[in-house]
């Protein structure tokens, strides 16, 4: 088999413009994991909860998923391919309330936030709706 062409890796990698345009802090609000696979060496990770408020990604959480993307590369070494397959998958956190309900999705964001001392200011949010 041929190796894939860089035009069919980015077609492989493309996302759906309301996935591109969502934004990571959304995915914690919303209870979705990130799926992530390498297109050169087929590495794959989930980032879940704990690693989207981590140390690492929380400088990004208001960053769009297509910007995360590009900005992405294998962490295995001597690899290092850029741009990976990126899937959003339902998490399947039990948080003790409706993620439907928005005002309260919202309120549950900040205070989790809070608890990881990340100021929701920092990630684009303000606090308004709690009062
Ligand atoms: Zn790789």
């Amino acid at each position: 088999m041929p190796e894939p062409s860089d035009s069919d890796r980015r077609k492989a990698a493309r996302l759906t413009p309301d996935i591109a345009t969502t934004l990571l802090i959304d995915c914690v609000e919303l209870g979705y994991d990130i799926q992530l696979k390498c297109q050169y060496c087929g590495h794959d990770r989930t980032w879940g909860r704990r690693q989207m408020l981590g140390a690492k990604l929380r400088k990004v959480l208001a960053w769009p998923l297509d910007r995360v993307q590009r900005a992405l590369v294998c962490p295995i070494n001597g690899c290092k391919g850029p741009m990976p397959i990126l899937r959003l998958m339902r998490g399947g956190y039990q948080d003790g309330f409706d993620r439907a309900d928005v005002r309260r999705r919202r309120a549950w964001l900040i205070e989790t936030l809070l608890d990881e001392g990340i100021m929701p200011n920092d990630v684009g949010l303000t606090s308004d709706i709690l009062r």
